[in-house]
């Protein structure tokens, strides 16, 4: 508990960014401090949604998604796929849009980056209002694989994103209002 607490004392808070009105949380901090690093990669590992063995694959979603991902996966001896906003990764990709806010955003995996049947951990550094989680569950099944669940270091109180990612199971290390 004294190691959570250490680890989500790093967070940093950063008010009217990127835009006015909004609290960035900013885990970049805790990837800074080694010990901070290591703690976080293990209690990500700890809470795992499903046991290890049930993972085949994890997906990172760009760009905080792409620090902690592959680090976690090194740890559970799983490979890594980077899920990109759109425009990024040369064909074949698969696509999926969500909306914003405002308007809308895409992103893309490879095609072929997923095996068939493939049980896929998605990973990211927050979830607010889930969106960007949910269309990263629908490509990894567009590819033919299979959501296992989701790891996230931060969830956003009061947004409800848990409830755009159905019955898959959900951990975040630490909550913010
Ligand atoms: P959602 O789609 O509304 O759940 O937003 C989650 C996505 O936006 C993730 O890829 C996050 O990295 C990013 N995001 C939203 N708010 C923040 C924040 O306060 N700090 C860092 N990333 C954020």
């Amino acid at each position: 508990a004294e190691d959570a607490q250490y680890v989500a004392s790093l967070i940093r808070t950063t008010p009217d960014f990127p835009k006015p009105g909004i609290h960035f949380r900013d885990f970049t901090p805790i990837m800074t401090d080694a010990r901070a690093l290591r703690l976080m990669l293990v209690a990500l590992e700890r809470t795992l949604p499903v046991p290890a063995d049930q993972i085949d694959l994890v997906a990172g979603l760009e760009a905080r998604g792409f620090l902690m991902g592959p680090a976690l996966a090194a740890h559970l001896g799983k490979g890594f796929v980077p899920v990109r906003k759109a425009g990024k990764l040369p064909p074949e990709t698969l696509k999926q849009s969500y909306a914003l806010e405002y308007g809308t955003a895409s992103i893309e995996i490879e095609t072929e980056a997923v095996r068939d049947g493939q049980r896929v951990l998605i990973v990211d550094d927050l979830i607010a209002t889930g969106g960007t989680a949910a269309a990263a569950a629908k490509l990894v099944e567009l590819a033919g694989g299979k959501v296992a669940g989701f790891s996230f270091v931060m969830e956003l109180q009061g947004l409800d994103g848990r409830a755009q990612l159905g019955d898959y199971p959900v951990t975040a290390l630490t909550e913010m209002p």
